[in-house]
């Protein structure tokens, strides 16, 4: 028994040193990979259900990996943020999806990602209104995303930074919406332009309970003036009851997967119809 033991233990720390050592070629790979600029953002559309036209695209960045192909952010934002390394690659990705935003119609607006570490080193303001300038960009057409994750940090300090953002003129949407523990809490603290309903509740729409919640998301939008979206929307059931509970907006694989430039522009000229 004795010797199992220790068996299991030398296994343990056999796993454990392999789990460490991937986890430092990751590292050391995403750091090679930032500097490299091996990233490319895909941009997935949204459709305004009033108008039933494309309102706007989220850029989802993915690793182009020399050896193992394409990246999902998944597995590798939460290793960027632990690094720090979120830092030089959110810049990044900002002025990359403003500059390609730049080149849409003047209707579509571009949603790009923020994440909580963003938040806490200096820079992001300063990022967000370089991003604005070298695109030429209308600040109204940017929206930044963030999850309550953002805001259970320093709250106060992240609040003041969301108001001066807001002053540049950008849009401020709060994602995975419904998801935390306290997500009602947050909407007192900052007036958001947009609340994105967490596809979760999407998914289970034939349940009673999700209609009623989806319902009071909505009314409450509509109270402090929010829009709607509706997030992972990936079949015609979905998309009628997101519609009939009066969301403003959807996305989700019905409409489009996230898509690379080419075909993204492929997409934008021949303009939808659900
Ligand atoms: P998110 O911001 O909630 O993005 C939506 C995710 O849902 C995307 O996954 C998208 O591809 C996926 N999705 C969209 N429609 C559907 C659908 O109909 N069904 C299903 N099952 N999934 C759908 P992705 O691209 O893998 O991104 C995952 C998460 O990684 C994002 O969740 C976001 O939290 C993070 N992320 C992605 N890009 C960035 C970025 O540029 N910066 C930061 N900080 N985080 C990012
Ligand atoms: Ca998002
Ligand atoms: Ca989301
Ligand atoms: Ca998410």
């Amino acid at each position: 028994a004795k010797a199992a033991g220790r068996n299991t233990h030398c296994f343990y720390e056999a796993g454990m040193s392999a789990l460490l050592a991937s986890r430092n070629r990751l590292e050391l790979d995403l750091r090679q990979a930032v500097s490299a600029g091996e990233f490319q953002l895909q941009y997935q559309p949204a459709l305004d259900l009033g108008r039933r036209t494309v309102s706007g695209c989220e850029a989802l960045v993915r690793w182009v990996h020399p050896r193992r192909g394409l990246i999902g952010p998944g597995e590798f934002i939460p290793l960027a943020e632990e690094t720090g390394l979120i830092v030089p690659l959110g810049a990044w990705i900002l002025h990359e999806a403003c500059r390609e935003a730049a080149a849409w119609p003047d209707a579509l607006r571009v949603a790009v990602n923020v994440s909580a570490v963003q938040f806490e080193r200096p820079g992001l303001e300063h990022n967000v209104a370089a991003a604005l300038a070298v695109s030429g960009l209308a600040p109204n057409r940017l929206e930044l995303e963030i999850t309550e994750s953002v805001l259970m940090r320093d709250s106060e300090a992240v609040i003041a930074c969301l108001h001066r953002l807001r002053a540049l003129g950008v849009r401020i949407a709060l994602d995975d919406f419904g998801t935390g523990y306290s997500s009602l809490g947050y909407l007192r603290r900052f007036p958001f332009d947009r609340i994105k309903i967490d596809r979760s509740f999407i998914s289970e729409i034939d349940a009673r309970e999700t209609a009623a919640i989806v319902r009071a998301i909505v009314s409450l939008g509509g109270d402090l003036g929010a829009r709607i979206t509706a997030e992972g929307v990936e079949t015609p059931d979905q998309l009628n009851f997101v519609h009939r509970m009066g969301c403003q907006e959807m996305q989700g694989y019905l409409l489009s997967c996230p898509l690379p430039v080419p075909e993204l522009r492929c997409f934008l000229a021949r303009t939808p119809a659900l």
